[in-house]
């Protein structure tokens, strides 16, 4: 059988060892590959590759770094097609949803491409009596990204992107459940001319992270995934002296007002919530309607909706999500069912079980709506991630507010109404890091900056952006004078100041 390999020192082919995970078609829960899981040793060779090529690369000016960037958004372009079947044939996305995933990392390329700009310095002239100050940017070193399942394109793409951009080697350690993009990328890179070295990728599970945690040769680690090994991540490389970013879950609210655009809301969150089977750390789980009123009509209209919802194979044009990505997710999914019912909340529309014909192996979960779910219960508390809506009622608008801040994750949250006032009052007031009004998947664009807040995100500085730049590079500030023997400069036994 296939065995998907590392990707050292510009190609795969000999780097595999003794440990392998199997890597599953979710459309049908065969078995279609394994994939190596690396260990201290094949870290090490990444890092030696890195550490020859990085130095040249950081050398290589801006300009040029950036056509390498706009070349390889072109190859990925032209494969648009064949990498968005390899994704969904890992994943379990709709193919249309793959080409998403693969265009939003590329919107981070290109955000990258502009990196001769992002990287200008500041400068005063005459901060003192014949004094300059000026700053430069330069890069880390050596890189690391943790990447989860659910987005193998975009998530190893808004690191990379911006962190080779800056001039540092970046080394990709993908999900074991769907690490065949990350190895295609790299393919591309080299294609696009990027030195060996500069992306790489190495598989694995604890014990490559924890490797890399722990590699004194890698400055920056950059994660995303769940919270409590986002949190685990973040303890153990900021202990070690890294700066670190990790992302974890989530658990996003969408608000309704009583004077929202009902049927537009149901269409928003068909997709919010269903869309890619629930598994995006900005889907939509959490419907907060105000007011019982409120509640019902949307209650009334959702059933229809949810119902109407087709679960297909991934390749199926016409499904609107495919399977979960593992035969233990599925169950995970269907257990959290199970205990919200337990927990006292009313099973609207049951997903539990579904089989599609000639599929019946596949990992497919129907769409489940559940109402009269309450702040108490674990399945309120905890991401459920699959194709589950939770409606949770409250009374006022105070009361929706207050949910979607209290919550333990605080990613991403929607409000859908007319009133502007409400509206800016809720973007102002919620304790959450992105906001969507009367958008349903508020992802921010690529120059602008992703990340969550609370139990969603650990460490201060967010994904691509300008936030990703100032990630993946040091500041250097430097004061100078440049003295022509008129001026006398004295000794300096007292902290000098502008006074
Ligand atoms: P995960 O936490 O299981 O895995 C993420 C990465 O950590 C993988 O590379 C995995 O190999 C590694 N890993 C797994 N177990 C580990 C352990 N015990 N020690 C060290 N490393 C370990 O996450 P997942 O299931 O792949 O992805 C889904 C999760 O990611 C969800 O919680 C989702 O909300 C979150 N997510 C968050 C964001 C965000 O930006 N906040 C974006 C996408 C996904």
């Amino acid at each position: 059988m296939r065995v998907i390999d590392h990707f050292i020192a510009g190609g795969t082919g000999g780097h595999s060892g003794s440990r392998q995970a199997e890597v599953f078609d979710p459309n049908t829960g065969a078995v279609q590959a394994h994939v190596a899981l690396g260990d201290q040793a094949v870290l090490d060779r990444a890092v030696a590759a890195a550490e020859a090529a990085q130095p040249a690369w950081a050398a290589t000016n801006p300009q040029r770094r950036a056509r390498v960037m706009f070349r390889f958004k072109e190859l990925v372009e032209a494969e648009m097609d064949t990498l968005a079947h390899l994704l969904s044939s890992e994943h379990g996305k709709v193919i249309a949803d793959s080409k998403g995933d693969i265009q939003r990392g590329l919107e981070v390329v290109e955000f990258a491409c502009g990196i001769p700009h992002a990287l200008k310095g500041e400068y005063t002239q005459g901060a003192g009596p014949g004094i300059d100050v000026y700053s430069m940017r330069q890069p880390v070193g050596i890189g690391a990204g943790i990447t989860p399942f659910n987005f193998p394109a975009m998530i190893p793409l808004w690191m990379s992107a911006v962190a080779i951009a800056c001039g540092n080697a970046f080394i990709c350690k993908p999900s074991e459940r769907d690490p065949s993009v990350p190895v295609r990328l790299a393919e591309l890179f080299i294609e696009a001319g990027l030195p060996e070295g500069i992306f790489q990728v190495v598989h694995g599970d604890k014990e490559m992270v924890d490797a890399i945690l722990d590699h004194p040769a890698i400055g920056a680690v950059s994660f995303v995934g769940s919270s409590d090994i986002a949190n685990y991540v973040y303890q153990r490389g900021a202990a070690n002296g890294k700066r670190v970013q990790a992302m974890g879950g989530a658990k996003n609210h969408g608000i309704v007002m009583p004077d929202a655009d009902l049927d537009q809301v149901v269409k928003d969150l068909a997709g919010a919530a269903f869309g890619s089977a629930g598994e995006r750390c900005m889907a939509l789980p959490v419907v907060v309607p105000v007011g019982a009123d409120t509640a019902d009509r949307l209650r009334s209209k959702l059933i229809p909706a949810i119902e109407a919802l087709k679960v297909g194979v991934s390749t199926d044009a016409e499904a609107h999500y495919g399977p979960v990505v593992t035969a233990a997710h599925k169950a995970k999914i269907e257990s959290w069912i199970a205990r919200a019912i337990e927990e006292g909340s009313e099973l609207v529309v049951d997903g539990r079980g579904f089989a599609l014909q000639g599929h019946e192996n596949g990992f497919f979960v129907g769409p489940t709506l559940l109402d009269h779910v309450t702040p108490d219960m674990d399945s309120y508390h905890n991401e459920i991630f699959g194709p589950v809506l939770q409606i949770v009622r409250a009374d006022d608008f105070e009361t929706a507010v207050s949910l979607a801040s209290k919550h333990q994750y605080g990613n991403g949250v929607a409000i859908f109404t007319r009133n502007g006032h409400a509206a800016r009052e809720f973007a102002a007031r919620v304790n959450v890091g992105m906001v969507g009004i009367n958008v349903p998947i508020p992802v921010p664009v690529a120059y602008h900056t992703f990340g969550g807040w609370k139990r969603s995100a650990f460490g201060d500085t967010n994904q691509h952006g300008m936030e990703g730049v100032k990630f993946w590079t040091k500041v250097k500030t430097i004061t100078q004078r440049w003295p022509d023997g008129s001026v006398d400069g004295g000794n300096a036994f007292v902290i000098p100041t502008m006074a």
